[in-house]
């Protein structure tokens, strides 16, 4: 995170030790490769990569990863004058789905809004963006963009284990618009004799504070599984800016208050027998996946890089 223009000896011996020790600990991290990822009592750890592309997919290869616990679908829309058609969207999507070689993949919906913005979204301009009309709440703005993608995930779904969640859910209502809007891309695929497949799961990912508190509500309603996403859900819950190094000290991924709402909806995926799992950024840190696995989360989904880690730190769980 820091540029040395001009550096003396001394900062250059330092990055050299730096490099040094990096190396060493990835070179360490190599003898995980390949193996099964167990706690020291036998549990299986499920172990997924987030991407944001389907070029990402050989890393989740060589990483030995189960699948992808998230794909973030916004590398479709970004960098371009207008909406992909279904057709580009489901070329991609199956283009990831065969990639993956039968592993699984979790296609998160369209998730514009705050930070991620293009002109021909013409989404309008908000004073408090976090807080505004980003993820599901600007799909069900837009159910004709929405309906696109969906028939597109829908139809890709035939070629291999795809499932499909939600982001930024507040409530059940937003579930229930949002599974509405899927029935109808269902009739009209009938309609329109395309393949696709009828029993595509649809699951929440979980990352403001009142979708946590009400998890069990999701599950009531046909939800059939949990993601719960550290980086939002952190913001959220400690109302600290993600990206805002200032507000560091208030952005605590595994403090006291996420250990609740994790609590609560690992209750929920628990009493209705869906799975839950946790991705993040904060959940490459072996610290906080220590925490976590002692909460009985068995499921995480992490940057590629941070697969190997994660299976390391896996092996020291109970
Ligand atoms: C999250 O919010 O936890 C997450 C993984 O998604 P993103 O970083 O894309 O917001
Ligand atoms: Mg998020």
């Amino acid at each position: 995170g820091r540029y040395y223009i001009d550096p003396d000896e001394e900062v250059v011996r330092l990055m050299e030790e730096k490099k040094r020790s990096a190396d060493e600990h990835q070179r360490q991290l190599e003898a995980y490769r390949g193996k099964e990822s167990v706690t020291r009592g036998g549990q299986k750890v499920k172990l997924f990569a987030n991407i944001g592309n389907p070029s990402d997919v050989e890393h989740v290869l060589k990483g030995d990863a189960e699948g992808v616990g998230l794909l973030r679908s916004e590398f479709l829309y970004l960098g371009r004058d207008s909406y992909p058609t279904e057709d580009e969207l489901y070329n991609a999507y199956r283009k990831v789905v065969e990639g993956l070689q039968g592993r699984r993949v979790v296609i998160r919906t369209l998730d514009i809004g705050a930070d991620k913005q293009a002109d021909y979204f013409q989404l309008d301009k908000e004073e408090n963006p976090a807080l505004g009309l980003r993820g599901i709440r600007n799909s069900l703005r837009q159910p004709h963009q929405f309906e696109t993608q969906l028939c597109a995930l829908l139809r890709a779904a035939a070629r291999g284990p795809l499932r499909v969640m939600f982001p930024m859910v507040t409530d059940v209502e937003d579930w229930d618009a949002a599974m509405h809007i899927v029935e109808h891309c269902r009739q009209s695929l009938r309609e329109r004799g395309v393949p696709f497949n009828e029993k595509t799961p649809f699951g929440v990912m979980l990352s403001v504070p009142s979708a946590c508190l009400t998890a069990e509500e999701f599950v009531a309603h046909g939800c059939d599984f949990l993601v719960i996403g550290t980086n939002d859900l952190t913001q959220y819950t400690h109302a600290a800016d993600r990206e805002l190094a200032s507000a560091e000290r208030y952005y605590r991924p595994a403090s006291p208050a996420m250990k609740k709402l994790i609590a609560m909806v690992l209750e929920a995926a628990k009493a209705g027998n869906v799975p839950v799992t946790i991705c993040g950024l904060a959940v490459g840190n072996p610290v906080n996946t220590v925490q976590y696995l002692q909460m009985g989360l068995r499921s995480f989904s992490v940057s590629p890089q941070n697969l190997l880690n994660v299976n390391r730190t896996s092996k020291n769980g109970q």
